[in-house]
């Protein structure tokens, strides 16, 4: 949060209240600090603001594609602000504190820990304060600061000699894959240039389980699971009390089943290689080998034989036949997949396979089942494949990592750097945006017009958007909005399209078809053997990376609340871990907290070892989030990251990444006394190593 600068008021000049009498002032924030004699400009008050009254005003948490509605508390309070290209301090609106919206059907009045750091995006003292053009190689973080018409008239400029070509293909916009109406406006805005579709990329990408659900119900997207009304959940590998789908809409759900009704005892069932947050509020966690849940889906669904499916799966024939007897008789009944499942290369068998046993039990649009929210015709996008195969003339980047978020074995920097000319629309620093050469840095969600249109975790479709909370504090620009500015600034600028994000929002969305789930009769069901990278002697280990519950995917460990928000399941924090079965470790004379060192074919990483009873003998696993190489002062160089070392296999039906198909080995090369680099929180008493204090720890 900005600290309150205590300085003087001047007179001041409403007409002009951006050219205010200059002020000699100390502070401790500004760039003032230690230097009396600089000057302090402060500003006349954009707002018309009551002294201690608190506003609440609506947005939507941008740190996950959940969607979920927040309040923003927002009180009066001095803020360091860029006005017109000068450094000051203004009296203003500012938001404060965030929670759930109770009026929103995603949040419930809910926000999970992410959604609560989520504030610091706004406040973070590495965030981007204006337009930057690079000034040195690229990769070496060397900019300069431009102004906004130089900005967008350079981008102008690239975009038409692209069209003097007649070589608008040449133009590439690469963004998560986000349900919303800002990823209208951009395809619409690339269709009308003459570009091709925009690129999406996430590591945890659930694409095949789309797919799997276009197939099996008619419907391209996640499902919302009526988890409040059922009396049998059964979760291959979802993590959805954590991190997987809408995770606090679906928590929230699980919290009211669990209250119980007269009669009615709900059991919740966990299938996976390991322990999860997810897995251990269950009340039976059933270990099963990677790469054959499905198959354990069939069985109990009762196209597989409980034999057949023991012995590929490794679950006993007693614990298969009763699951299935379970199952079909504590009805309603209701099976979910994600995660680690998600990602073998036979993805689309355990996604079809989960189906099947929804569609057996006839939970599809059944109370206590699975229902798909009616939502218009998804915006259509291409894979990063794409643009890593042939690269673009100019590429856009919009709030995605992929340098960090690709297995080394991807070539992601290399790929990038074949682009002649990129442009990020990031609010920090980070591996790939340090690649720019333009950096055009967007309004914080707070800043903005913002919508989204969650996918999941409301059986009703729920499209929301949301005026901005409060001004901007710097020389920041919504990206919607320069994207339209620069449309009109083309040699030939584009027409049809509106003038601001704004009026694009408050004006009649196009009507789509709706989808609604058909459900198909259920057939044969081949299943494929995973192929994993890595020979099974020679590399003994499933590699199991999980989305992180501070830090997702990577893109939050930024967040100094997350780094000191303790893990869940192993109360790590600042650092990174690897889980190894807790007697496998005895037996190869691994202590907690020993340098492990974890190799695969592409590559090897060391981290301390964190001893699990929870997880399959011949697996390891490790959080994502942490091992960035250049992302603000509170993640650079902390930790490792795990998707370095993955293999760069891919689902064959949709070419997203198998990141659950990497086999390593593993060798302890260190051990706790000489490299104290595991930073446990446990009770009240908060295990810290020397080292681990100092840049960063000071805010
Ligand atoms: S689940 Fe958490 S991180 Fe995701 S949108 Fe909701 S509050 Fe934000």
């Amino acid at each position: 949060m900005p600290p309150a600068p205590s300085v003087p008021s001047v007179a001041m000049d409403r007409r002009h209240f951006i050219k205010l009498t200059a002020i000699t002032g100390t502070t401790a924030a500004l760039t003032a600090c230690g230097n009396p004699e600089n000057q302090v400009i402060r500003f006349i008050p954009e707002d018309e603001l009551v002294p201690g009254i608190a506003t609440y005003k609506p947005s939507i948490c941008p740190l996950c594609a959940a969607g979920c509605g927040v309040i923003a508390r927002v009180m009066e309070g001095d803020a360091e602000v860029f006005r017109n290209g000068q450094a000051g301090v203004i009296r203003m609106g500012l938001a404060k504190k965030l929670e759930g919206n109770p009026e929103d059907a995603i949040s419930q009045g809910k926000l999970c820990a992410r959604g609560q750091a989520a504030i610091q995006v706004t406040y973070h003292p590495d965030r981007l304060d204006k337009p930057k053009k690079r000034s040195g190689e690229r990769g070496s973080g060397q900019f300069v600061d431009i102004t906004w018409d130089e900005a967008i008239k350079e981008l102008a400029a690239k975009l038409d000699e692209l069209a003097a070509a007649n070589d608008q293909a040449s133009l590439a916009y690469l963004t998560k894959p986000r349900r919303s109406r800002r990823l209208e406006l951009v395809a619409d805005l690339l269709q009308k240039f003459g570009a091709k579709a925009p690129v999406t990329y996430e590591f945890f990408d659930d694409e095949v389980l789309r797919r799997a659900n276009a197939i099996s119900f008619g419907s391209h997207q996640l499902p919302t699971f009526d988890l409040e009304n059922a009396r049998y959940v059964i979760s291959f590998g979802a993590e959805f009390l954590g991190t997987w789908n809408s995770a606090l809409a679906h928590s929230a759900a699980y919290g009211r089943m669990r209250q119980g009704k007269p009669g009615a005892r709900p059991k919740f069932v966990h299938v996976d290689a390991r322990l999860s947050q997810t897995a251990a509020n269950a009340d039976e966690f059933v270990a099963c080998k990677p790469g054959t849940e499905g198959v354990l889906a069939l069985a109990l669904a009762g196209d597989e034989t409980p034999e057949n499916a023991a012995a590929k799966t490794g679950v006993p024939v007693a614990t298969i036949q009763r699951l299935a007897r379970e199952f079909s008789t504590h009805g309603p009944a209701v099976a979910l997949i994600g995660g680690a499942p998600l990602a073998h290369t036979n993805a689309a068998f355990h996604a079809a396979a989960v189906n099947r046993l929804n569609q057996v039990a006839k939970t599809v649009n059944q109370p206590g089942g699975l229902s798909f929210a009616a939502q218009g015709n998804a915006v259509a996008t291409r894979p990063i494949k794409e643009i890593v195969d042939a690269a673009p003339k100019v590429l856009l980047i919009d709030d995605v990592n992929p340098v960090y978020g690709t297995p080394s074995a991807m070539k992601m920097a290399d790929a990038l750097k074949r682009v002649p000319f990129i442009v990020s629309f990031g609010s920090f620093i980070d591996e790939t945006s340090v690649l720019a050469d333009l950096i055009l840095p967007d309004h914080s969600f707070l800043e903005s017009w913002v919508d989204a249109a969650p996918e999941s975790g409301s059986a009703k479709a729920v499209p929301t958007k949301f005026g901005p909370v409060m001004r901007p504090l710097y020389d920041t620009r919504s990206t919607p909005d320069v994207l339209l500015a620069v449309s009109k600034a083309l040699a030939k600028p584009i027409e049809g399209l509106p003038n601001t994000f704004e009026e694009y929002l408050n004006a009649e969305a196009k009507p789509t078809a709706a989808s609604s789930p058909k459900p198909q009769a259920p057939g044969p069901m081949a299943w494929s053997e995973p192929v994993f990278d890595g020979d099974a002697g020679q590399y003994p280990y499933h590699f199991m990376p999980y989305a992180s519950a501070q830090f997702y995917d990577g893109s939050l460990a930024h967040l100094p609340w997350l780094q000191e928000l303790p893990d869940p399941m192993t109360s790590g924090m600042w650092c990174s871990w690897v889980e190894i079965n807790e007697q496998k470790a005895l037996a190869l004379g691994i202590a907690q907290g020993d340098i492990i060192e974890v190799t695969s074919t592409q590559g090897s990483l060391r981290a301390p070892a964190f001893l699990n009873p929870g997880i399959a003998p011949d697996a390891v696993a490790m959080p994502v989030g942490q091992g960035h190489a250049n992302f603000t002062r509170y993640a650079t160089d902390r930790g490792v990251n795990p998707i370095t070392i993955l293999a760069p296999a891919t689902i064959a039906e949709t070419g997203t990444l198998a990141w659950s198909a990497t086999r390593v080995k593993i060798a302890k090369v260190g051990d706790k006394e000489t490299y104290d680099s595991l930073i446990l929180f446990g009770g009240a008493t908060r295990e810290r190593p020397d080292w681990a204090h100092g840049r960063g720890d000071e805010h």
